[in-house]
């Protein structure tokens, strides 16, 4: 694998992500009832009619993600916010 290459539980988190993002309507994205009026203590709660769901339906399309999976992923994340810190940083030190 070379370091550009995307492993696969990358790709499966990015595209929950993504169905997270775009998801809307009226059911449930895991048992597909409708969703409550009133707000479920989910944390995607206009997705998911409750907590249990939501943690059914991320767990089953993340089950193949490793801890050294999402420890590679947080390293990944904190090398890219940092460098970006660090542009501006030295940009707004050149503006001066
Ligand atoms: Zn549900």
């Amino acid at each position: 694998m070379t370091e550009w290459s995307i492993p696969n539980s990358v790709s499966q988190l990015v595209h929950l992500g993504a169905i997270l993002a775009r998801a809307s309507g009226d059911h449930c994205l895991s048992c597909f009832q409708l969703l409550p009026k009133d707000a479920s203590r989910a944390i995607f709660s206009r997705v998911f009619c409750s907590q249990p769901c939501e943690r059914a339906y991320v767990s089953d399309n993340l089950k193949s993600l490793s801890l050294q999976d999402c420890n590679r992923i947080l390293a990944r994340i904190d090398g890219l916010l940092r460098s970006v810190h660090a542009k501006r940083s030295a940009k707004s030190d050149s503006g001066r």
